[in-house]
């Protein structure tokens, strides 16, 4: 027998067609992680036993004549989604043992669907990063090239699921954290429009910004997932009612009369030329399917970056103010209540995050309130007024998802700015709040993957998944297979 499902899609058909059972492919998969995972710290958690209980309640159902697009197979989760007695570190060592009482929403609706949860993925403490490196547990190795980074926050999962050590992931995405790992790693990745998916049990970075998303190989997986997912929650007041779209229904594969904008603001001359080359190979491909493109301009793009980092760090330093040694976590007892605060946030909390609730914390004081958040938020509107007048001529707009393909890892440790410059493609579309994906779309002179990044309209997440699917359906990016595979 051969257990080698690449796709979530091939390992539910295995399953239905007997091929193997679920607990079989868990069992590989779990042992997949221990062959591969010490090289990649992919995982910060493996959950074996709950997963072979999963696995085997899986199997039954599937007995039954049962159906989900995930019974029985497995998952990988971003650690900074909870999962009910299961420890959720958020990256941080202020949650080391935390073990949360509830599944977030979007665990729990997989959770419902039959999936085997098979481990917690690395992050940057509290989706803080580019590049897995602020994590408390250590870096995440990209499976392409072990001294490079997976990209981040989502990087644990981005390396799972390019390793082949789960079929899908969930990620979350406040400024780039599900696309960017997923263009660096070389597979699929959607960002939600916000309000799409609950967020209720993500541990929160940037409430206004935050949304959950999937990682998979393509985009078919992704539309499976995404409609387990997807959907109003009474536990969260700004997940809509908006309904679900039929996602894998509207994977046809035909692009006939689709309009592309490409911002030309998205081509920085300091870009790698590789990616830029990429990205107009692909755009041309979509030409040759029957797309019209045009040039359009998104002149708001080049003060996203300050105004991202003005709104993050703002309601991050808000966010984070529960973690005290009361709530949650760590606790380092002090001289007085004070004292226990300052002493649990010393030592729980890394450099990045401390950096960013000074940040934020001085943004939202008074006298610089207005000057700086009031305005950050008046030219967020600005930009997202800038995408609906861009979607009134287009359906998609394409662009490189990230500006260089994987950097070493420590390269930019010390270059806070040039680290922050990793999602200046990806972070528009969240302060905008509106749907993005990132597809392979080709590979450096060094081997290591190209992400081309398709924006959508708010709540138009079957746009960007046909668009996606059907050109991977044209190209072959997928049949490579990074080494450590
Ligand atoms: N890299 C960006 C940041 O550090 C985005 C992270 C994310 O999307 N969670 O804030």
């Amino acid at each position: 027998m051969t257990i080698e499902p690449r796709t979530l899609r091939a390992a539910r058909e295995g399953l239905r067609a007997k091929r193997f059972s679920s607990l079989e492919l868990t069992r590989h998969i779990l042992q997949r992680i221990s062959q591969v995972n010490p090289r990649l710290n992919a995982y910060l958690t493996v959950n074996e036993e709950e997963a072979l209980q999963q696995a085997a309640a899986a199997d039954a159902a599937l007995a039954r004549g049962e159906e989900s697009p995930v019974l029985g197979v497995p998952i990988a989760i971003k650690d900074v989604l909870s999962t009910r007695n299961l420890r959720t570190t958020a990256g941080s060592r202020i949650l080391e043992s935390y073990v949360p009482a509830w599944d977030a929403t979007c665990v729990a609706r997989l959770r419902t669907a039959g999936a085997v949860f098979v481990g917690k993925t690395n992050t940057d403490e509290f989706a803080m990063g580019s590049s897995t490196e602020n994590s408390g547990y250590g870096v995440t190795h990209n499976p392409w090239d072990l001294a490079r980074v997976p990209g981040g926050s989502s990087g644990g999962s981005a390396a799972a699921v390019a390793a082949g050590l789960c079929c899908a992931a969930l990620g979350t995405d406040t400024g780039g954290s599900v696309r960017q790992p997923a263009a660096l790693c070389g597979i699929t990745g959607i960002k939600n429009t916000y309000g799409r998916v609950s967020r209720y049990g993500l541990i929160a970075y940037g409430s206004s910004l935050d949304s959950v998303g999937v990682l998979a190989r393509d985009a078919h997986d992704i539309a499976l997932l995404e409609g387990v997912i997807s959907g109003h929650d009474p536990h969260d007041s700004t997940s809509v009612r908006e309904p679900v779209q039929d996602y894998e229904h509207n994977l046809t594969g035909d692009l006939h009369g689709l309009r592309v904008g490409v911002p030309r603001e998205y081509f920085l001359e300091g870009m790698q030329a590789a990616v830029g080359q990429a990205v107009q190979q692909a755009i041309e491909q979509l030409h040759h399917m029957g797309a019209i493109i045009s040039e359009i301009s998104l002149p708001s793009t080049q003060v996203a970056l300050p105004v991202y980092y003005l709104i993050a760090t703002a309601e991050a330093s808000a966010n984070l103010a529960r973690f005290d040694g009361v709530r949650y976590g760590l606790r380092v007892p002090g001289a007085d209540l004070v004292d226990t605060y300052r002493r649990t946030r010393g030592a729980g909390f890394g450099s990045e995050v401390k950096r960013r609730i000074m940040l934020g914390t001085y943004a939202l004081s008074a006298g610089y309130y207005d000057a700086y958040y009031i305005r950050a938020q008046k030219v967020r509107t600005l930009i997202k007024q800038e995408f609906e007048r861009a979607f009134a001529e287009v359906d998609v707009i394409a662009t490189p998802t990230s500006p260089t393909t994987a950097f070493r890892i420590g390269e930019r440790v010390d270059d806070p700015i040039q680290m922050y410059l990793a999602d200046v493609f990806t972070l528009p579309c969240n302060l905008a709040g509106i749907c993005g994906i990132s597809v392979p779309c080709g590979f450096d002179a060094a081997g290591l993957p190209i992400g081309l990044q398709l924006l959508g309209r708010a709540f138009d997440e079957a746009t960007v998944l046909r668009v996606a699917d059907a050109y991977q359906r044209q190209t072959d990016w997928l049949t490579r297979e990074p080494g450590i595979s």
